[in-house]
Protein backbone atom coordinates (compact mmCIF):
# COMPACT_ATOMS: atom_id res chain seq x y z
CA UNK A 1 0.00 0.00 0.00
CA UNK A 2 1.36 3.28 -0.89
CA UNK A 3 1.22 6.28 0.91
CA UNK A 4 0.43 10.24 0.43
CA UNK A 5 1.43 12.64 3.19
CA UNK A 6 0.85 16.37 3.24
CA UNK A 7 1.30 19.04 5.90
CA UNK A 8 0.35 22.96 5.83
CA UNK A 9 1.65 24.56 8.73
CA UNK A 10 -0.89 26.46 11.36
CA UNK A 11 0.73 30.35 11.95
CA UNK A 12 -2.12 32.04 10.67
CA UNK A 13 -5.18 32.88 8.55
CA UNK A 14 -4.20 31.11 5.45
CA UNK A 15 -4.37 33.36 1.93
CA UNK A 16 -6.48 32.22 -1.37
CA UNK A 17 -3.30 31.00 -2.59
CA UNK A 18 -2.39 28.76 0.05
CA UNK A 19 -6.13 27.59 -0.76
CA UNK A 20 -6.22 27.26 -4.57
CA UNK A 21 -2.28 26.00 -4.99
CA UNK A 22 -2.11 23.77 -2.00
CA UNK A 23 -5.01 22.49 -0.21
CA UNK A 24 -7.59 22.21 -3.12
CA UNK A 25 -5.13 20.08 -5.21
CA UNK A 26 -4.25 17.66 -1.83
CA UNK A 27 -8.35 17.39 -1.29
CA UNK A 28 -8.77 16.06 -4.64
CA UNK A 29 -5.62 13.82 -4.54
CA UNK A 30 -6.73 12.60 -1.08
CA UNK A 31 -10.51 11.98 -2.16
CA UNK A 32 -9.24 10.22 -5.13
CA UNK A 33 -6.49 7.72 -3.84
CA UNK A 34 -7.96 6.79 -0.53
CA UNK A 35 -10.47 5.08 -2.20
CA UNK A 36 -7.88 3.42 -4.22
CA UNK A 37 -6.52 1.69 -0.87
CA UNK A 38 -3.42 4.33 -0.31
CA UNK A 39 -3.45 5.39 2.92
CA UNK A 40 -3.14 9.21 3.07
CA UNK A 41 -1.50 11.32 5.81
CA UNK A 42 -2.65 14.89 6.45
CA UNK A 43 -0.66 16.53 9.44
CA UNK A 44 -0.39 19.61 11.16
CA UNK A 45 2.94 20.66 11.76
CA UNK A 46 2.89 22.55 14.86
CA UNK A 47 5.92 21.74 16.06
CA UNK A 48 7.42 23.56 12.16
CA UNK A 49 5.04 26.33 13.34
CA UNK A 50 7.15 27.51 16.00
CA UNK A 51 10.43 28.40 13.91
CA UNK A 52 8.44 32.06 12.77
CA UNK A 53 6.05 34.09 14.75
CA UNK A 54 2.48 32.54 15.41
CA UNK A 55 -0.48 34.49 15.05
CA UNK A 56 -2.57 34.14 17.67
CA UNK A 57 -2.99 31.12 19.29
CA UNK A 58 -1.13 28.09 17.87
CA UNK A 59 -3.42 25.51 19.31
CA UNK A 60 -6.25 27.48 18.00
CA UNK A 61 -4.93 27.92 14.39
CA UNK A 62 -4.19 24.05 14.50
CA UNK A 63 -8.00 23.44 15.01
CA UNK A 64 -8.79 25.90 12.33
CA UNK A 65 -6.42 24.27 9.89
CA UNK A 66 -8.46 21.30 9.67
CA UNK A 67 -11.39 23.07 9.35
CA UNK A 68 -9.84 24.75 5.81
CA UNK A 69 -9.51 21.28 4.75
CA UNK A 70 -12.71 19.68 5.77
CA UNK A 71 -14.81 23.01 4.43
CA UNK A 72 -12.73 22.27 0.89
CA UNK A 73 -14.39 18.94 0.87
CA UNK A 74 -11.84 16.33 2.27
CA UNK A 75 -13.45 13.11 2.86
CA UNK A 76 -12.99 10.77 5.86
CA UNK A 77 -12.79 7.03 5.31
CA UNK A 78 -10.92 4.69 7.54
CA UNK A 79 -7.55 5.34 4.69
CA UNK A 80 -7.06 9.13 5.37
CA UNK A 81 -5.42 9.59 8.92
CA UNK A 82 -5.33 13.11 10.54
CA UNK A 83 -2.96 14.11 13.54
CA UNK A 84 -0.82 16.95 14.83
CA UNK A 85 2.60 16.36 14.69
CA UNK A 86 3.78 17.54 18.48
CA UNK A 87 0.99 14.58 19.68
CA UNK A 88 3.93 12.16 17.99
CA UNK A 89 6.65 12.11 19.74
CA UNK A 90 8.97 9.75 17.45
CA UNK A 91 8.81 12.50 14.90
CA UNK A 92 11.31 14.58 17.41
CA UNK A 93 13.23 11.73 18.11
CA UNK A 94 13.70 10.42 14.80
CA UNK A 95 14.76 13.68 13.96
CA UNK A 96 17.80 13.63 16.56
CA UNK A 97 18.52 10.64 15.22
CA UNK A 98 18.19 11.82 11.50
CA UNK A 99 20.63 15.13 12.64
CA UNK A 100 23.44 12.85 13.15
CA UNK A 101 23.34 11.83 9.59
CA UNK A 102 22.80 15.03 7.72
CA UNK A 103 25.98 17.22 6.97
CA UNK A 104 26.22 20.86 7.32
CA UNK A 105 27.36 21.13 3.93
CA UNK A 106 23.94 19.67 2.42
CA UNK A 107 21.88 21.98 5.25
CA UNK A 108 23.86 24.58 3.99
CA UNK A 109 22.72 24.48 0.29
CA UNK A 110 18.61 24.95 2.01
CA UNK A 111 17.32 28.09 -0.33
CA UNK A 112 14.50 28.53 1.85
CA UNK A 113 17.16 28.61 4.97
CA UNK A 114 18.83 31.15 2.89
CA UNK A 115 15.81 33.39 2.42
CA UNK A 116 14.32 32.90 5.90
CA UNK A 117 17.45 34.06 7.43
CA UNK A 118 18.80 36.52 4.88
CA UNK A 119 19.67 39.68 6.28
CA UNK A 120 19.43 38.63 10.05
CA UNK A 121 21.91 39.23 12.79
CA UNK A 122 20.97 35.73 14.50
CA UNK A 123 18.34 33.32 13.38
CA UNK A 124 17.07 30.31 15.78
CA UNK A 125 18.47 27.20 15.01
CA UNK A 126 14.98 25.58 14.06
CA UNK A 127 15.38 27.51 11.00
CA UNK A 128 18.14 25.39 9.70
CA UNK A 129 17.17 22.31 11.03
CA UNK A 130 13.63 21.79 10.47
CA UNK A 131 13.97 20.43 7.02
CA UNK A 132 15.52 17.26 8.76
CA UNK A 133 12.21 17.69 10.80
CA UNK A 134 10.38 17.50 7.81
CA UNK A 135 12.51 14.12 6.87
CA UNK A 136 11.24 12.03 9.68
CA UNK A 137 7.64 13.45 9.51
CA UNK A 138 7.78 11.78 5.94
CA UNK A 139 10.12 8.65 6.82
CA UNK A 140 8.44 7.39 9.79
CA UNK A 141 5.41 6.64 7.50
CA UNK A 142 7.27 5.76 4.16
CA UNK A 143 5.43 8.49 2.17
CA UNK A 144 5.68 7.67 -1.43
CA UNK A 145 4.04 10.87 -2.26
CA UNK A 146 4.54 13.91 -0.83
CA UNK A 147 2.30 17.13 -2.33
CA UNK A 148 3.93 20.69 -1.82
CA UNK A 149 4.38 23.91 -3.31
CA UNK A 150 7.48 24.08 -5.38
CA UNK A 151 9.60 26.03 -2.74
CA UNK A 152 9.60 22.70 -0.46
CA UNK A 153 11.00 20.67 -3.54
CA UNK A 154 14.72 20.99 -2.45
CA UNK A 155 13.56 19.77 1.08
CA UNK A 156 11.96 16.54 -0.62
CA UNK A 157 15.22 15.55 -2.29
CA UNK A 158 17.13 16.56 1.08
CA UNK A 159 15.03 13.51 2.55
CA UNK A 160 15.71 11.22 -0.20
CA UNK A 161 19.88 11.41 0.52
CA UNK A 162 19.77 11.63 3.90
CA UNK A 163 17.59 7.97 3.95
CA UNK A 164 19.69 6.59 1.23
CA UNK A 165 22.83 7.58 3.36
CA UNK A 166 21.25 6.12 6.58
CA UNK A 167 20.15 2.87 4.67
CA UNK A 168 23.86 2.51 3.38
CA UNK A 169 25.19 2.68 6.73
CA UNK A 170 22.71 0.77 8.84
CA UNK A 171 20.94 -1.55 6.43
CA UNK A 172 17.66 -1.03 4.58
CA UNK A 173 15.22 0.93 6.95
CA UNK A 174 13.83 3.59 4.56
CA UNK A 175 11.11 4.03 1.94
CA UNK A 176 12.84 6.50 -0.10
CA UNK A 177 10.26 8.56 -1.07
CA UNK A 178 9.59 9.32 -5.15
CA UNK A 179 12.05 12.10 -7.12
CA UNK A 180 10.29 15.55 -7.22
CA UNK A 181 9.81 14.94 -11.23
CA UNK A 182 7.65 12.15 -9.96
CA UNK A 183 6.10 13.80 -7.41
CA UNK A 184 5.04 16.80 -9.83
CA UNK A 185 3.63 14.05 -12.22
CA UNK A 186 2.02 12.43 -9.41
CA UNK A 187 -0.15 15.36 -8.86
CA UNK A 188 -1.85 15.54 -12.35
CA UNK A 189 -0.54 18.71 -13.13
CA UNK A 190 1.83 20.29 -15.46
CA UNK A 191 3.34 23.14 -13.15
CA UNK A 192 2.57 23.70 -10.25
CA UNK A 193 -0.10 26.23 -9.15
CA UNK A 194 1.40 30.03 -8.49
CA UNK A 195 -1.49 32.93 -7.98
CA UNK A 196 0.15 35.86 -7.77
CA UNK A 197 0.30 38.79 -5.51
CA UNK A 198 -2.85 41.36 -6.44
CA UNK A 199 -0.73 44.60 -6.17
CA UNK A 200 2.54 43.27 -8.06
CA UNK A 201 1.49 40.54 -10.18
CA UNK A 202 5.38 39.65 -10.77
CA UNK A 203 5.27 38.32 -7.28
CA UNK A 204 3.44 35.33 -5.65
CA UNK A 205 0.74 36.05 -3.18
CA UNK A 206 2.28 35.23 0.72
CA UNK A 207 0.89 35.09 3.81
CA UNK A 208 3.49 36.85 5.25
CA UNK A 209 3.47 40.29 2.86
CA UNK A 210 2.96 43.16 5.09
CA UNK A 211 0.33 44.67 2.43
CA UNK A 212 -3.21 44.06 3.33
CA UNK A 213 -4.31 44.24 -0.31
CA UNK A 214 -2.08 42.25 -2.21
CA UNK A 215 -3.49 39.41 -0.90
CA UNK A 216 -7.01 37.78 0.00
CA UNK A 217 -7.29 36.03 3.35
CA UNK A 218 -9.77 32.96 3.80
CA UNK A 219 -11.74 34.91 6.61
CA UNK A 220 -12.13 37.94 4.25
CA UNK A 221 -15.77 39.14 3.87
CA UNK A 222 -17.13 39.50 0.43
CA UNK A 223 -17.09 43.31 0.76
CA UNK A 224 -13.55 42.80 1.62
CA UNK A 225 -12.66 40.60 -1.33
CA UNK A 226 -14.64 43.23 -3.75
CA UNK A 227 -12.95 46.11 -2.83
CA UNK A 228 -9.01 44.01 -3.54
CA UNK A 229 -10.50 42.72 -6.50
CA UNK A 230 -11.52 46.09 -7.76
CA UNK A 231 -8.07 47.86 -6.40
CA UNK A 232 -6.12 44.92 -8.49
CA UNK A 233 -3.33 45.41 -10.53
CA UNK A 234 -4.16 45.29 -14.25
CA UNK A 235 -2.34 46.28 -17.16
CA UNK A 236 -3.07 49.39 -20.11
CA UNK A 237 -3.35 47.04 -23.19
CA UNK A 238 -7.26 47.85 -22.41
CA UNK A 239 -7.65 43.82 -23.86
CA UNK A 240 -8.08 40.98 -21.60
CA UNK A 241 -6.06 38.32 -22.82
CA UNK A 242 -4.75 35.61 -20.59
CA UNK A 243 -0.94 35.72 -20.82
CA UNK A 244 1.46 35.40 -17.54
CA UNK A 245 4.52 36.57 -19.49
CA UNK A 246 2.67 40.06 -20.70
CA UNK A 247 -0.78 40.43 -18.35
CA UNK A 248 -0.22 38.76 -15.26
CA UNK A 249 -2.26 40.71 -13.40
CA UNK A 250 -5.73 40.11 -15.84
CA UNK A 251 -4.41 36.38 -16.03
CA UNK A 252 -4.33 36.19 -12.30
CA UNK A 253 -7.83 36.94 -11.86
CA UNK A 254 -8.82 34.82 -14.70
CA UNK A 255 -6.36 32.10 -12.80
CA UNK A 256 -8.50 32.63 -9.69
CA UNK A 257 -11.72 32.72 -10.73
CA UNK A 258 -11.90 29.75 -13.16
CA UNK A 259 -10.14 27.85 -10.15
CA UNK A 260 -12.33 28.71 -7.57
CA UNK A 261 -15.14 27.63 -9.87
CA UNK A 262 -13.75 24.42 -10.71
CA UNK A 263 -14.11 24.95 -14.51
CA UNK A 264 -11.29 24.83 -16.87
CA UNK A 265 -9.11 27.80 -17.72
CA UNK A 266 -10.08 28.06 -21.38
CA UNK A 267 -14.05 27.94 -20.43
CA UNK A 268 -13.91 30.96 -18.10
CA UNK A 269 -11.43 32.64 -20.72
CA UNK A 270 -13.82 32.28 -23.29
CA UNK A 271 -16.11 34.51 -22.24
CA UNK A 272 -13.76 37.09 -21.62
CA UNK A 273 -10.74 37.21 -24.36
CA UNK A 274 -10.75 40.05 -26.98
CA UNK A 275 -13.25 42.82 -24.28
CA UNK A 276 -12.00 45.59 -23.19
CA UNK A 277 -14.13 45.84 -20.40
CA UNK A 278 -12.23 45.25 -17.38
CA UNK A 279 -14.11 46.55 -14.56
CA UNK A 280 -16.87 44.07 -15.44
CA UNK A 281 -14.33 41.30 -15.74
CA UNK A 282 -13.46 42.21 -12.22
CA UNK A 283 -16.67 42.44 -11.03
CA UNK A 284 -17.55 39.15 -12.78
CA UNK A 285 -14.16 37.96 -10.48
CA UNK A 286 -14.91 39.59 -7.28
CA UNK A 287 -18.38 38.10 -6.99
CA UNK A 288 -17.25 34.42 -8.13
CA UNK A 289 -14.24 34.06 -5.33
CA UNK A 290 -16.40 36.49 -2.91
CA UNK A 291 -19.63 33.92 -3.13
CA UNK A 292 -17.57 30.82 -3.27
CA UNK A 293 -15.23 31.86 -0.09
CA UNK A 294 -18.73 32.88 1.59
CA UNK A 295 -19.86 29.39 0.93
CA UNK A 296 -16.80 27.96 2.30
CA UNK A 297 -16.77 30.09 6.05
CA UNK A 298 -20.18 29.23 6.11
CA UNK A 299 -19.31 25.54 5.81
CA UNK A 300 -16.33 26.11 8.21
CA UNK A 301 -18.82 27.96 10.63
CA UNK A 302 -20.64 24.30 10.78
CA UNK A 303 -17.56 22.00 12.09
CA UNK A 304 -17.22 22.01 15.45
CA UNK A 305 -13.27 22.23 17.27
CA UNK A 306 -15.10 18.75 19.07
CA UNK A 307 -15.34 17.28 15.89
CA UNK A 308 -12.01 18.11 14.70
CA UNK A 309 -10.59 16.90 18.28
CA UNK A 310 -12.02 13.76 17.84
CA UNK A 311 -10.35 13.26 14.21
CA UNK A 312 -7.16 14.42 15.70
CA UNK A 313 -7.54 11.70 18.56
CA UNK A 314 -8.61 8.92 16.47
CA UNK A 315 -5.90 9.88 14.39
CA UNK A 316 -3.09 10.05 16.91
CA UNK A 317 -3.90 6.77 18.18
CA UNK A 318 -2.87 5.60 14.44
CA UNK A 319 0.24 8.02 13.53
CA UNK A 320 1.65 7.17 16.83
CA UNK A 321 1.57 3.43 16.65
CA UNK A 322 3.05 3.81 12.98
CA UNK A 323 5.80 6.42 13.47
CA UNK A 324 6.48 4.20 16.78
CA UNK A 325 7.15 0.90 14.84
CA UNK A 326 9.56 2.75 12.20
CA UNK A 327 11.10 4.53 15.19
CA UNK A 328 11.69 1.32 16.95
CA UNK A 329 13.05 -0.21 13.26
CA UNK A 330 15.36 2.81 13.78
CA UNK A 331 16.95 2.65 17.18
CA UNK A 332 17.81 -1.42 16.46
CA UNK A 333 19.11 -0.44 13.31
CA UNK A 334 21.44 1.94 14.94
CA UNK A 335 22.33 0.27 18.22
CA UNK A 336 20.29 2.03 20.81
CA UNK A 337 18.05 -0.84 21.32
P1 LIG B 1 4.99 32.64 4.04
O1 LIG B 1 4.91 34.01 3.40
O2 LIG B 1 4.91 32.65 5.53
O3 LIG B 1 6.11 31.79 3.50
P2 LIG B 1 3.14 31.34 2.27
O4 LIG B 1 1.87 32.03 1.88
O5 LIG B 1 4.26 31.26 1.29
O6 LIG B 1 3.62 31.97 3.65
P3 LIG B 1 3.62 28.65 3.21
O7 LIG B 1 3.19 28.28 4.60
O8 LIG B 1 5.06 28.95 2.95
O9 LIG B 1 2.72 29.90 2.75
O10 LIG B 1 3.15 27.53 2.20
C1 LIG B 1 2.04 26.65 2.42
C2 LIG B 1 1.74 25.93 1.12
O11 LIG B 1 1.07 26.84 0.22
C3 LIG B 1 2.97 25.40 0.38
O12 LIG B 1 2.67 24.11 -0.17
C4 LIG B 1 3.19 26.43 -0.71
O13 LIG B 1 3.86 25.89 -1.82
C5 LIG B 1 1.74 26.86 -1.05
N1 LIG B 1 1.66 28.25 -1.55
C6 LIG B 1 2.07 29.37 -0.90
N2 LIG B 1 1.82 30.48 -1.61
C7 LIG B 1 1.23 30.08 -2.78
C8 LIG B 1 0.73 30.77 -3.95
N3 LIG B 1 0.79 32.09 -4.06
N4 LIG B 1 0.21 30.03 -4.96
C9 LIG B 1 0.16 28.66 -4.86
N5 LIG B 1 0.60 27.96 -3.78
C10 LIG B 1 1.14 28.64 -2.75
MG1 LIG C 1 6.25 30.38 1.81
Amino acid sequence: MKTILTGIRANSVLTLGNFLGAMLPMVRLSNKYSKEGYSVNIFVPDLHSIISEVDGNLRENTIRTLKYYLAAGLEINENVHIYRQSYVPAHSELCWILNCTATMGEMNRMTQYKEKSEGKSSCNVGIFDYPVLMAADILLYSANYVPLGEDQFQHIELTRNIAERFNHKYGEVFVIPEATAEQVKFMGVEKAIRIRDLIDPEKKMSKSTAAENSKIMLDDEPAKVAKKIMGATTDSFEQIKFDFATRPGISNLLYMAALMKGISLSDFVKDWEGQSRYGDLKKAVAEVISTRLADFQARMAKISDEEVLALFEEGEKYANKIANAKLLEVQKAVGLR
